[in-house]
Order: structure tokens, then sequence, then C-alpha cells
């Protein structure tokens, strides 16, 4: 069995393979033991190399024993070297990982994926999680594939395209007044009352942050297995940048790599924790007011806050608290430089870039990746405020010779 059990993140208690998620000992979060020597035996770099086009290809690297995932295909997204970019920011190997393409158009897919699978090996009849939207159509999606019903808990206000994706698939929505915080805090006591139910973020949460680590495992298998020197990742609770630092770690631990010495960047809009309190000082300390567009990461207590900063420290990183119109700026200049249209999350993170290349925190010829992890589609309404008008003519070569000079 690849999975030994549980371990407290803060004092190192163990717990059994179960859907458990708070330490009874200290209430730190609790994280998956693996049983490493066990996967070093049964991995290789062929092995994976010959692997489905999905997640699931590093299956040996994940925290489930069945053999039939849930798999609509998330993962092995596009990886491409973004020359255009990198010229316009004075970057010489700049590389996106991007995962709008993904089936539910987030890197949501890769986590839920996980977590679904799991849900199936524990046997729960439901799932559920709280949301700041990409998660909900993520799991409407996978919950249908795997005829479970799901349960969502959303903040007023996240936009209709989210919940129209996450309600098609025949997902329970349930709109909370108040923030995702507000959200989360109620899933979370609904998650206590029905051990039943695996609310994916929840009492699943050590086994789903696990599918984000596929992200670090792509950049070092894209790259002809080798690491970069720096990353760049978005964070809404900071368990992205914390399971994509683990994925480099478990490469190390197989074989895959000799050492990691990646460099973890962080991106979060202005005035939200973990970016805050990396680059002004300080510790992560909730805020409960969330002033900023980007609703897919606009968590003011976030649950990964204290490690992502550590993380960030010592590997020499650094974060950025773009505002909203760098952000904006940012997408629009990804989508005219490399044809991608990536949700504000991805406007945060090449926003970041931009700055920390700057202020020379990334150097013209480091080799870097940075993770595109939202479709702009998404989210039209925010920047529909922020193009211009389309131009309207009646159909006759006059009018359009008119407004448009050759
Ligand atoms: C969820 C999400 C993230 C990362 O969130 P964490 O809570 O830090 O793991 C990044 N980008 C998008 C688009 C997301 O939906
Ligand atoms: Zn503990």
């Amino acid at each position: 069995m690849r999975v030994i059990g549980l371990k407290c993140r803060v004092c190192g208690r163990e717990f059994p393979n179960a859907p458990l998620y708070a330490c009874d000992n200290c209430f730190g979060p609790l994280e998956v033991i693996y049983n490493w020597e066990f996967i070093a035996e049964r991995t290789s770099k062929e092995k994976v190399e010959k692997g489905p086009k999905s997640i699931w290809r590093y299956a040996d690297l994940l925290p489930v024993d069945t053999l039939k995932p849930v798999d609509l295909g998330a993962g092995y997204t596009r990886f491409i070297k973004a020359d255009n970019l990198g010229e316009e920011i004075g970057l010489k190997n700049l590389y996106l990982l991007d995962d709008s393409t993904n089936p539910t158009y987030s890197f949501k897919d890769r986590v839920v994926s996980v977590a679904v699978t799991k849900a199936i090996e524990f046997g729960m009849k439901a799932v559920g999680c709280a949301s700041t939207g990409n998660l909900a159509g993520s799991l409407a999606a996978h919950a249908a594939k795997a005829k479970l019903p799901s349960y969502i808990f959303v903040p007023r206000g996240i936009e209709k395209n989210k919940i129209i994706q996450a309600v098609v698939h025949g997902a329970k929505i349930i709109e909370v007044e108040g923030t995702y915080d507000d959200a989360n805090r109620l899933a979370t006591e609904i998650a206590e009352e029905n051990p039943e139910w695996g609310f994916v973020n929840i009492n699943l949460r050590p086994y789903y942050v696990e599918g984000s680590k596929t992200l670090a495992y792509e950049t070092v298998e894209r790259l002809g297995w080798m690491t970069p020197d720096q990353v760049v990742v978005p964070m809404g609770s900071g368990a992205l940048l914390c399971a994509i630092f683990r994925g480099f770690t478990d490469l190390e631990r197989v074989g895959f790599i000799d050492d990691n010495k990646v460099t973890l960047n962080g991106a979060q809009p202005r005035g939200l924790p973990i970016a805050k309190a990396v680059k002004y000082g300080g510790n992560v300390e909730p805020v409960k007011k969330l002033e900023t567009i980007v609703h897919s990461l606009a968590i003011g207590n976030p649950a990964d806050g204290i490690f992502a900063k550590e993380i960030i420290k010592k590997t020499g990183g650094s974060a950025e608290d773009p505002s909203d119109e760098e952000t904006v700026e940012a997408v629009k200049l990804l989508a005219k430089t490399e044809g991608i249209f990536t949700e504000l999350a991805g406007g945060v993170t090449i926003a970041a870039l931009k700055k920390l290349v700057e202020d020379g925190s990334i150097d013209s010829y480091d080799v870097v990746v940075a993770y595109l992890t939202g479709n702009g589609l998404k989210t039209p309404e925010v920047i529909l405020n922020y193009i211009p008008e389309t131009i309207q003519i009646r159909p006759r070569i006059e009018e359009f010779e008119k407004v448009v000079v050759a």
C-alpha cells in the first residue's frame, strides 16, 4: 500500500489512513505519510512516460490505492515556452503551465479527481466542498462521473458562469450570505455532522491537496526531468504552493531528480494575508474584508498561510501583491503576447512575475515556470469593463473603410 497514514503537520502525531483532517492533540492540519520504499520500487520515469496523458500517469505518487480513478482527464495540460511574453518582460527561459485547458477549465480538476477517487475508496455516500468558484464546477463534474450527489457551498456573488457550470452537472449549490470564509465555516460544521460525506477540501483535505503535486511532476517531466530555477504560484489558501513544493521533494525521494533547489514565489491579490506577511513582514493575519476582483483567490483566513510563507522564505523566494488594475493589465498582456486568455488568478501570477523580474528577484536567464490556473472565459464579466468596445457598422465596404484605416 502506498499510504501508511496521516501525520500532524505541527506536532507530528500520527493517525490512520481515514477521512481525518485536524489533529486531536493540537488542532494542526494533517498530511499523508507515504511508504516511499514501496513507491520507489514500483515507479520509474519510463513507466510514467508510458502512462495516460493525465495526472494518473503519476498514480504511483498519489495517495490512492484504488486501480480505477474518477478521471475526466485532468492534468498533462499545455506546457509552453513563452518567448513572446518572455521578451516583453525580460526573460529568456520562461515557461507556462496552462491549466485553463483542464476538463472543467481550472487546475482544481487535479485535486478533485484525487479527492473524489479517495471518497469512493472510503465508501462515502456524497461529496461536498466550500468553493470560491472553480472548485464548484470541478467537483460537480467529477461527482456526476462518480455517480455521487454533491453539495457545494459558495459565498454570495461569485461569477455567474461558475454557478451555471456547477448546476448543470446536477450539484446542489448553496449560496451563503457572507465571504468564502463564512461558507467554509458552515461547510465544516456540516462535515462534522455527516461523516459519510466527503467534503473534498475539509475532511478529505489531506488527500485532496496531494493532487496539486502533479503540477510539480509535470513541470519536471516536461523540462526533460530537470527542475526549473524558479516558479511563480498563485495563492488563495496557500495549499497549492505547499503542494508544489512537496511535489519537487517527492521526485527527489524517488530518485527522479538529484536535489530540489527550486525557488518558490507566491502571487496573491493586494491586501490578502500571505503575500502581505511575506512582502511587508509580520505574521499571516486573517483579514475580514476582501476587496479584490480576483474571487478565485479571495480567502481571508488561509488554511495553509503559515506553511506557504515558510516555504517561500526557506527556498529563497518572494511574494508579490498586484493591484486589480495590474492584474487586468497582465491578463491582457498574456492574451496579446501568447494567445492565452487566463482568468484573473493567472493575471495575478503574470503581474507578480513581471514585478519579480523588475526588482531583480528573478534573473533574465533563470528557467522560470509560471502556473496559469484558470480559464478567462469563466470570469468574462470582470474583464468586460476593461476592454475596448467592438466596431459596429452596416454591411457596406465604405463603412468598413471609414472606421479601419489600413
Ligand atoms: C483554488 C485556486 C488557486 C489556488 O488556491 P489555494 O487555495 O492557494 O490552493 C489558484 N488559482 C485558481 C484559479 C484557483 O481556483
Ligand atoms: Zn498536532
